[in-house]
């Protein structure tokens, strides 16, 4: 079959293959330890099911507005104002299926064959690819270890062409966890102002941040800057809602009306029911947001010592997110090698570097509980003495 061309520029997500391996192992009654999963293990809190449930039961079963229900555009609206310090009102405001869709309509309404694309790596696998599928060109740009992983105002200025159109920022950041201070979300948004290009602040991570880091919202810099900035989030990750598929992208109103557009001729509006979930989550109490960040906190204590206790396997500190990026490089193997043996010989999924852009690294979720953590580190352990 001959399939259309810009399918065969995109590789599928190596996360997704690998979660559904080693779900599939487990199935088959094999104990593997798995780290790949991007996805907080908690139930959804009761508060937030019993309102899906109560919505459901009263009817909420029809069509809605293509952009989301008002009431819950409205509530986006006031999170951002009063969280991020972000002047928006409902009307700047899009409900996704996802903070990945919300990233997927955003390319649709705003690039352009041979728009180019900077996004920092180690990065999200899905955004170069999502570049791609809209005929744009990702520009890479690698980062240094040292530099903990984060792109310098330098380096975005040198990435910089007359077909530049957007910089994809994401901290906390997935794969490595690592948190934009508040001084180096200004320095990267003065570049921003002075060359005119876009910026797309992914901040699906914002409320997962450990030893008292901080979160600026790059379009609370300054007016100059909140005029070319995008926000995407969701409610995936800080409410443990990832197969509700509810996400936002909040931006001007261009843009965000554009957006609605190719969302009226593709998924239309989100279920509608689970919308009203998605509005007791962000008008309710808050605590379950913060056990659940207490939760990693300690789990991310408890795998970094385990991972840096092993020889040959060096991770910096992360300050976000729920990932560790370890460095692999003294095994002598290349990421998928790596993986894939050690996913064979000891039942311990994580993910190869390579599909985030750093080919000497792997990426572990400790989004699991400590007993799989702590056996599955011993595991790796092992698996690395053979080699260092
Ligand atoms: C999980 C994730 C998203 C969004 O996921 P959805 O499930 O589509 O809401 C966006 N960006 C990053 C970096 C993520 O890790």
């Amino acid at each position: 079959m001959k399939l259309a061309a810009r399918v065969g520029q995109v590789t599928p997500s190596i996360t997704l293959a690998i979660a559904a391996k080693a779900k599939a192992m487990k199935l088959e009654g094999i104990d593997v330890c798995s780290f790949s999963a991007g996805e907080p293990d908690f139930d959804t809190p009761a508060h937030i099911k019993a309102a899906a449930e109560k919505a459901l039961a009263d009817g909420k079963t029809k069509y809605g507005p293509a952009a989301g229900e008002p009431g819950l555009r409205q509530a986006i609206a006031n999170k951002l104002q009063k969280e991020n310090g972000l002047c928006y009102s409902a009307e700047n405001v899009i409900v996704t299926n996802g903070g990945k869709h919300s990233l997927f309509n955003l390319m649709m309404a705003l690039i352009d064959a041979g728009d180019e694309v900077i996004i920092p790596a180690p990065y999200w696998l899905s955004y170069p690819e999502m570049v791609k599928l809209v005929g744009g060109t990702p520009v890479i740009v690698a980062t240094d270890t040292q530099a903990g992983c984060k792109i310098t105002p330098d380096q975005l200025r040198q990435a910089l062409t007359p077909r530049t159109k957007l910089l994809i920022l994401n901290s906390p950041s997935n794969p490595t966890g690592m948190v934009y201070t508040p001084d180096e979300v200004r320095a990267l948004a003065a570049v921003v102002v002075e060359s005119g290009i876009w910026v797309v602040s992914d901040e699906i991570y914002e409320k997962l941040l450990y030893d008292g880091a901080q979160h600026l919202s790059i379009g609370a810099v300054s007016a100059a800057v909140f005029d070319r900035t995008i926000i995407s989030n969701g409610f995936a990750k800080a409410y443990s809602m990832t197969g509700w598929r509810i996400g936002y992208l909040a931006g001007p109103v261009d843009l965000i009306k554009a957006a609605s557009t190719v969302q009226g001729h593709s998924t239309s509006n989100v279920c509608t029911f689970a919308q009203y979930g998605a509005i007791a989550a962000l008008e309710s109490s808050q605590d379950c947001v913060e056990e659940m960040r207490r939760a990693f906190a300690d789990r991310r204590q408890v795998m970094l010592d385990g991972i840096n206790s092993i020889p040959g396997v060096s991770c910096p500190k992360p300050d976000g997110a729920f990932y560790l990026f370890p460095n692999i490089a003294k095994t002598g193997m290349k990421s998928l090698e790596f993986c894939d043996a050690l996913l064979e010989s000891q039942q311990v999924a994580v993910i190869p570097g390579v599909a985030f852009g750093a080919d000497d690294h792997i990426r572990l979720s400790y989004a699991t509980d400590m007993p799989t953590i702590e056996k599955g580190v011993e595991r790796l352990a092992k698996f690395v003495h053979q080699f260092v």
